[in-house]
Protein backbone atom coordinates (compact mmCIF):
# COMPACT_ATOMS: atom_id res chain seq x y z
CA UNK A 1 0.00 0.00 0.00
CA UNK A 2 1.27 3.84 -0.81
CA UNK A 3 0.50 6.31 1.64
CA UNK A 4 0.55 9.80 0.25
CA UNK A 5 3.35 11.84 2.05
CA UNK A 6 4.75 14.77 1.84
CA UNK A 7 8.36 16.02 1.51
CA UNK A 8 9.06 17.15 5.49
CA UNK A 9 11.77 19.99 5.64
CA UNK A 10 11.64 19.90 9.61
CA UNK A 11 14.27 20.70 11.98
CA UNK A 12 13.15 17.65 14.35
CA UNK A 13 10.89 16.17 14.95
CA UNK A 14 11.86 14.73 11.91
CA UNK A 15 11.68 12.59 8.31
CA UNK A 16 12.13 8.65 9.14
CA UNK A 17 13.28 6.20 6.28
CA UNK A 18 9.87 4.86 4.80
CA UNK A 19 11.37 1.45 4.85
CA UNK A 20 11.34 1.92 8.89
CA UNK A 21 8.06 3.18 9.43
CA UNK A 22 6.82 0.15 6.99
CA UNK A 23 8.44 -2.49 9.45
CA UNK A 24 6.82 -0.66 11.94
CA UNK A 25 3.35 -0.43 10.87
CA UNK A 26 3.70 -4.25 10.09
CA UNK A 27 4.59 -5.19 13.76
CA UNK A 28 2.07 -2.73 15.27
CA UNK A 29 -0.60 -5.06 16.33
CA UNK A 30 1.98 -8.40 17.10
CA UNK A 31 5.38 -8.04 17.44
CA UNK A 32 6.99 -11.50 16.28
CA UNK A 33 4.50 -13.71 17.52
CA UNK A 34 3.84 -11.77 21.10
CA UNK A 35 0.62 -11.06 20.20
CA UNK A 36 1.79 -7.28 21.56
CA UNK A 37 2.80 -4.20 20.34
CA UNK A 38 6.41 -3.24 21.62
CA UNK A 39 4.70 -0.41 23.04
CA UNK A 40 2.69 -2.74 25.24
CA UNK A 41 5.64 -4.96 26.58
CA UNK A 42 7.02 -4.62 29.81
CA UNK A 43 10.68 -3.36 29.56
CA UNK A 44 11.65 -6.05 31.84
CA UNK A 45 10.48 -8.44 29.59
CA UNK A 46 13.55 -11.36 27.57
CA UNK A 47 11.41 -9.95 24.40
CA UNK A 48 12.00 -6.09 25.30
CA UNK A 49 16.02 -6.84 26.83
CA UNK A 50 16.61 -8.54 23.15
CA UNK A 51 15.63 -5.43 21.30
CA UNK A 52 17.36 -2.66 23.55
CA UNK A 53 20.69 -4.69 23.31
CA UNK A 54 20.56 -5.66 19.76
CA UNK A 55 20.16 -1.35 19.48
CA UNK A 56 23.17 -0.61 21.65
CA UNK A 57 24.60 -3.78 19.12
CA UNK A 58 24.09 -2.12 16.12
CA UNK A 59 25.07 1.49 16.94
CA UNK A 60 28.47 0.11 18.45
CA UNK A 61 28.94 -2.08 14.97
CA UNK A 62 27.64 1.39 13.14
CA UNK A 63 30.08 4.05 14.86
CA UNK A 64 32.60 1.46 15.79
CA UNK A 65 32.13 2.73 19.29
CA UNK A 66 35.10 0.97 21.45
CA UNK A 67 34.52 -1.26 24.56
CA UNK A 68 35.78 0.95 26.73
CA UNK A 69 32.84 3.89 26.33
CA UNK A 70 28.81 3.41 27.61
CA UNK A 71 26.06 3.45 25.52
CA UNK A 72 23.03 5.00 27.64
CA UNK A 73 19.97 5.83 26.50
CA UNK A 74 18.08 8.28 28.59
CA UNK A 75 14.86 10.58 28.79
CA UNK A 76 15.00 14.54 28.86
CA UNK A 77 16.35 15.05 25.44
CA UNK A 78 19.07 16.60 25.03
CA UNK A 79 18.15 19.73 26.88
CA UNK A 80 18.57 17.98 30.37
CA UNK A 81 22.59 16.73 28.85
CA UNK A 82 23.36 20.38 29.49
CA UNK A 83 22.65 19.95 33.08
CA UNK A 84 23.91 16.59 33.85
CA UNK A 85 26.97 17.19 31.92
CA UNK A 86 28.83 19.96 34.26
CA UNK A 87 26.95 17.99 36.64
CA UNK A 88 28.59 14.83 36.49
CA UNK A 89 32.08 16.00 34.63
CA UNK A 90 32.62 19.28 36.11
CA UNK A 91 35.41 18.04 38.76
CA UNK A 92 37.00 20.77 39.82
CA UNK A 93 34.36 23.07 39.01
CA UNK A 94 35.71 24.50 35.41
CA UNK A 95 34.71 23.70 31.90
CA UNK A 96 35.27 25.43 28.61
CA UNK A 97 32.22 26.14 26.02
CA UNK A 98 32.85 27.24 21.98
CA UNK A 99 29.67 29.51 21.60
CA UNK A 100 28.22 29.04 17.96
CA UNK A 101 24.57 29.46 18.44
CA UNK A 102 21.56 29.02 20.18
CA UNK A 103 22.21 25.58 21.25
CA UNK A 104 25.78 26.41 22.50
CA UNK A 105 24.25 29.59 24.49
CA UNK A 106 21.67 27.02 26.44
CA UNK A 107 24.53 24.54 26.97
CA UNK A 108 26.64 27.67 28.56
CA UNK A 109 23.69 28.87 30.72
CA UNK A 110 22.75 25.40 32.76
CA UNK A 111 26.25 25.19 33.15
CA UNK A 112 27.30 28.03 35.04
CA UNK A 113 24.66 27.12 37.51
CA UNK A 114 26.93 24.40 37.80
CA UNK A 115 30.33 25.78 37.99
CA UNK A 116 32.74 28.21 36.11
CA UNK A 117 32.68 28.55 32.23
CA UNK A 118 34.90 29.85 30.13
CA UNK A 119 33.47 30.74 26.62
CA UNK A 120 37.20 29.93 24.91
CA UNK A 121 35.65 31.26 21.52
CA UNK A 122 32.55 32.59 19.86
CA UNK A 123 30.88 33.25 16.56
CA UNK A 124 28.94 36.19 18.15
CA UNK A 125 30.16 38.63 16.10
CA UNK A 126 28.82 37.64 13.11
CA UNK A 127 25.60 36.06 14.37
CA UNK A 128 26.86 32.64 14.57
CA UNK A 129 27.41 32.45 10.66
CA UNK A 130 31.01 30.74 11.32
CA UNK A 131 33.11 28.52 13.49
CA UNK A 132 35.32 30.16 15.08
CA UNK A 133 39.15 29.26 15.31
CA UNK A 134 39.81 26.57 17.65
CA UNK A 135 43.16 25.42 17.16
CA UNK A 136 45.02 27.72 19.53
CA UNK A 137 42.09 28.04 22.65
CA UNK A 138 43.09 29.54 25.88
CA UNK A 139 42.19 26.63 28.16
CA UNK A 140 43.25 26.48 31.89
CA UNK A 141 45.20 23.67 33.42
CA UNK A 142 41.98 22.94 35.71
CA UNK A 143 39.40 22.82 32.80
CA UNK A 144 37.35 19.50 32.86
CA UNK A 145 36.24 19.39 29.59
CA UNK A 146 36.05 21.56 26.16
CA UNK A 147 32.23 21.70 24.97
CA UNK A 148 31.20 21.88 21.70
CA UNK A 149 27.67 21.84 19.56
CA UNK A 150 29.33 20.17 16.33
CA UNK A 151 26.21 20.73 14.36
CA UNK A 152 24.25 24.22 15.32
CA UNK A 153 20.67 23.35 14.22
CA UNK A 154 19.68 26.72 13.66
CA UNK A 155 22.35 28.38 12.55
CA UNK A 156 23.27 25.54 9.95
CA UNK A 157 27.27 25.17 11.59
CA UNK A 158 29.07 22.21 11.21
CA UNK A 159 33.06 21.58 12.35
CA UNK A 160 35.19 20.95 9.74
CA UNK A 161 38.22 20.24 12.65
CA UNK A 162 37.55 19.45 15.86
CA UNK A 163 38.92 22.11 18.45
CA UNK A 164 42.29 21.25 20.04
CA UNK A 165 41.27 20.89 23.31
CA UNK A 166 44.77 20.38 24.77
CA UNK A 167 44.48 17.02 26.05
CA UNK A 168 41.31 17.98 27.77
CA UNK A 169 38.79 15.46 27.09
CA UNK A 170 36.20 16.89 24.10
CA UNK A 171 32.19 17.18 24.58
CA UNK A 172 30.31 17.35 21.87
CA UNK A 173 26.50 17.44 20.80
CA UNK A 174 26.01 15.60 18.04
CA UNK A 175 22.02 15.95 18.28
CA UNK A 176 21.59 17.36 15.09
CA UNK A 177 24.12 15.55 12.81
CA UNK A 178 24.23 11.75 15.01
CA UNK A 179 24.86 8.74 12.58
CA UNK A 180 25.40 11.39 9.32
CA UNK A 181 28.84 10.70 8.58
CA UNK A 182 31.79 8.65 10.28
CA UNK A 183 32.84 9.27 13.83
CA UNK A 184 35.64 8.50 15.65
CA UNK A 185 34.31 8.18 18.93
CA UNK A 186 37.66 7.81 20.81
CA UNK A 187 38.11 11.68 19.66
CA UNK A 188 36.11 11.97 22.69
CA UNK A 189 35.33 11.95 26.37
CA UNK A 190 31.11 12.08 25.76
CA UNK A 191 28.86 12.16 22.39
CA UNK A 192 25.51 13.23 22.96
CA UNK A 193 22.41 12.94 20.42
CA UNK A 194 18.64 13.86 21.28
CA UNK A 195 17.52 11.26 18.81
CA UNK A 196 14.59 13.35 17.13
CA UNK A 197 16.61 15.07 14.39
CA UNK A 198 18.52 12.31 12.61
CA UNK A 199 17.31 9.34 14.32
CA UNK A 200 14.18 8.27 15.88
CA UNK A 201 10.94 10.06 17.84
CA UNK A 202 11.53 12.66 20.83
CA UNK A 203 12.06 12.19 24.40
CA UNK A 204 14.86 10.19 24.06
CA UNK A 205 18.95 10.92 23.98
CA UNK A 206 21.95 8.85 23.41
CA UNK A 207 24.81 9.56 25.36
CA UNK A 208 28.35 7.44 24.36
CA UNK A 209 30.03 8.36 27.34
CA UNK A 210 34.36 7.15 28.37
CA UNK A 211 34.04 4.59 31.43
CA UNK A 212 36.51 6.56 33.50
CA UNK A 213 34.56 9.53 33.33
CA UNK A 214 30.95 7.91 35.13
CA UNK A 215 31.89 8.94 38.65
CA UNK A 216 30.29 6.94 41.65
CA UNK A 217 31.12 9.62 44.44
CA UNK A 218 28.24 11.84 43.50
CA UNK A 219 25.38 10.13 46.13
CA UNK A 220 24.13 13.79 46.65
CA UNK A 221 23.30 14.29 43.07
CA UNK A 222 19.74 13.63 41.80
CA UNK A 223 19.72 9.85 41.00
CA UNK A 224 18.68 10.69 37.47
CA UNK A 225 21.23 12.81 36.98
CA UNK A 226 23.82 10.86 37.88
CA UNK A 227 25.27 8.70 34.67
CA UNK A 228 25.98 5.77 37.06
CA UNK A 229 22.69 5.18 37.77
CA UNK A 230 21.98 4.81 34.23
CA UNK A 231 25.10 2.72 33.26
CA UNK A 232 24.73 0.54 36.17
CA UNK A 233 21.02 -0.38 35.41
CA UNK A 234 22.11 -1.18 31.55
CA UNK A 235 19.87 2.23 30.91
CA UNK A 236 17.16 0.66 32.85
CA UNK A 237 17.46 2.37 35.84
CA UNK A 238 13.30 3.40 35.80
CA UNK A 239 11.05 2.16 32.52
CA UNK A 240 13.40 3.43 30.13
CA UNK A 241 11.59 5.31 26.62
CA UNK A 242 10.63 1.92 25.15
CA UNK A 243 9.70 2.76 21.85
CA UNK A 244 12.01 5.45 21.06
CA UNK A 245 14.33 2.50 21.74
CA UNK A 246 12.46 0.12 19.30
CA UNK A 247 12.41 2.71 16.64
CA UNK A 248 16.47 3.56 17.05
CA UNK A 249 17.14 -0.14 16.39
CA UNK A 250 15.60 -0.13 13.28
CA UNK A 251 17.23 2.85 12.04
CA UNK A 252 20.61 1.52 13.17
CA UNK A 253 19.80 -1.91 11.07
CA UNK A 254 18.57 0.05 8.19
CA UNK A 255 21.56 2.43 8.11
CA UNK A 256 23.63 -0.64 8.47
CA UNK A 257 21.98 -2.28 5.61
CA UNK A 258 22.75 0.60 3.17
CA UNK A 259 26.11 0.60 4.06
CA UNK A 260 26.82 2.34 7.54
CA UNK A 261 28.10 5.62 7.73
CA UNK A 262 30.59 5.82 5.37
CA UNK A 263 27.48 5.21 2.33
CA UNK A 264 25.39 8.09 4.39
CA UNK A 265 27.64 10.22 4.29
CA UNK A 266 28.17 10.35 0.62
CA UNK A 267 24.65 10.39 0.22
CA UNK A 268 24.42 13.17 2.67
CA UNK A 269 27.13 14.92 0.80
CA UNK A 270 25.72 14.65 -2.03
CA UNK A 271 21.98 15.95 -1.44
CA UNK A 272 24.25 19.05 0.21
CA UNK A 273 25.49 19.86 -2.42
CA UNK A 274 22.22 19.87 -4.89
CA UNK A 275 21.44 22.69 -2.28
CA UNK A 276 24.41 24.56 -1.69
CA UNK A 277 25.09 24.64 -5.43
CA UNK A 278 21.10 25.85 -6.25
CA UNK A 279 22.26 28.62 -3.55
CA UNK A 280 25.82 29.70 -4.73
CA UNK A 281 23.71 30.17 -8.01
CA UNK A 282 20.80 31.91 -7.54
CA UNK A 283 20.44 35.89 -7.37
CA UNK A 284 17.47 35.95 -4.97
CA UNK A 285 18.43 32.88 -2.14
CA UNK A 286 21.76 33.35 -0.51
CA UNK A 287 23.23 30.83 2.19
CA UNK A 288 23.90 32.31 5.22
CA UNK A 289 26.82 30.46 6.58
CA UNK A 290 30.65 30.62 5.78
CA UNK A 291 31.13 27.91 3.08
CA UNK A 292 33.53 26.22 4.73
CA UNK A 293 31.77 25.65 7.82
CA UNK A 294 28.24 24.94 6.29
CA UNK A 295 26.09 21.93 7.69
CA UNK A 296 25.30 19.07 5.68
CA UNK A 297 21.94 19.03 7.80
CA UNK A 298 20.79 22.46 8.30
CA UNK A 299 20.89 24.72 5.11
CA UNK A 300 19.56 28.20 6.27
CA UNK A 301 18.97 30.73 3.97
CA UNK A 302 17.58 33.95 2.60
CA UNK A 303 16.10 36.12 0.43
CA UNK A 304 16.29 39.89 0.47
CA UNK A 305 13.42 40.46 3.10
CA UNK A 306 11.29 39.11 5.34
CA UNK A 307 8.15 39.52 3.15
CA UNK A 308 9.61 37.11 0.50
CA UNK A 309 10.78 34.58 2.39
CA UNK A 310 7.21 34.50 4.01
CA UNK A 311 5.92 34.20 0.46
CA UNK A 312 8.77 31.66 -0.55
CA UNK A 313 7.19 29.34 2.49
CA UNK A 314 3.98 29.79 1.47
CA UNK A 315 4.86 28.54 -2.34
CA UNK A 316 6.71 25.92 -1.37
CA UNK A 317 3.77 24.84 1.44
CA UNK A 318 1.48 24.51 -1.09
CA UNK A 319 3.59 22.48 -3.78
CA UNK A 320 3.81 19.88 -0.76
CA UNK A 321 7.26 20.67 0.91
CA UNK A 322 6.33 21.21 4.54
CA UNK A 323 8.79 23.52 7.45
CA UNK A 324 10.69 25.37 5.25
CA UNK A 325 10.29 28.25 8.01
CA UNK A 326 13.57 29.42 9.27
CA UNK A 327 13.68 29.42 13.22
CA UNK A 328 11.63 32.01 14.83
CA UNK A 329 15.14 33.31 16.49
CA UNK A 330 16.51 34.04 13.16
CA UNK A 331 13.84 34.32 10.78
CA UNK A 332 14.69 33.70 6.46
CA UNK A 333 14.20 29.72 5.71
CA UNK A 334 15.98 26.12 6.52
CA UNK A 335 16.10 23.10 4.86
CA UNK A 336 16.74 20.02 7.40
CA UNK A 337 18.12 17.37 4.94
CA UNK A 338 18.92 14.57 7.27
CA UNK A 339 19.77 11.56 6.55
CA UNK A 340 16.10 10.01 5.99
CA UNK A 341 15.42 13.02 3.25
CA UNK A 342 15.92 11.18 -0.07
CA UNK A 343 18.18 13.15 -2.90
CA UNK A 344 14.89 13.42 -4.76
CA UNK A 345 13.07 15.58 -1.91
CA UNK A 346 16.08 17.87 -2.18
CA UNK A 347 16.03 17.95 -5.99
CA UNK A 348 12.37 18.65 -6.03
CA UNK A 349 12.40 21.42 -3.40
CA UNK A 350 15.38 22.73 -5.81
CA UNK A 351 13.59 23.07 -8.84
CA UNK A 352 10.74 24.29 -6.83
CA UNK A 353 12.68 27.21 -5.47
CA UNK A 354 14.06 27.97 -9.18
CA UNK A 355 10.40 28.18 -10.20
CA UNK A 356 9.71 30.65 -7.31
CA UNK A 357 12.47 32.56 -8.54
CA UNK A 358 11.91 32.84 -12.18
CA UNK A 359 8.30 33.39 -12.06
CA UNK A 360 9.29 36.67 -9.71
CA UNK A 361 12.39 37.44 -11.33
C1 LIG B 1 17.17 19.94 19.13
C2 LIG B 1 18.48 20.12 19.75
C3 LIG B 1 18.64 20.09 21.14
C4 LIG B 1 17.47 19.93 22.10
O1 LIG B 1 16.88 18.69 22.00
P1 LIG B 1 15.64 18.29 22.94
O2 LIG B 1 15.53 16.82 22.72
O3 LIG B 1 14.46 19.06 22.48
O4 LIG B 1 16.02 18.61 24.33
C5 LIG B 1 19.91 20.26 21.63
N1 LIG B 1 20.97 20.42 20.83
C6 LIG B 1 20.84 20.46 19.49
C7 LIG B 1 22.06 20.66 18.65
C8 LIG B 1 19.61 20.31 18.90
O5 LIG B 1 19.49 20.34 17.57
Amino acid sequence: MKYERTYNFSAGPATMPEAVLEEIRDEMMNYRGSGMCVMEMSHRSKMFQQIADEAEQDLRDLMGIPDNYKVLFIQGGATLQFSMIPMNLMKNGVACYVETGAWSKKAIAEAKKVGEVKVVASSKDKNYSYIPDCSDLDIPDNADYVYICENETIHGLTYSKLPNTKGKILVSDQSSMFLSRPCNVSDYGMIYAGVQKNVGPAGMVVAIIREDLIRDDLESLPVYMQYKAHADAGSMYNTPNCWAIYVCGKVFKYLKSIGGLEAMAKLNEAKAKVMYDFLDSSKMFNGTVAPCDRSLMNVPFVTESKELDAEVVAYTKAAGFENLKGHKSVGGLRASIYNAMPIEGVEALVECLKKFEQERG
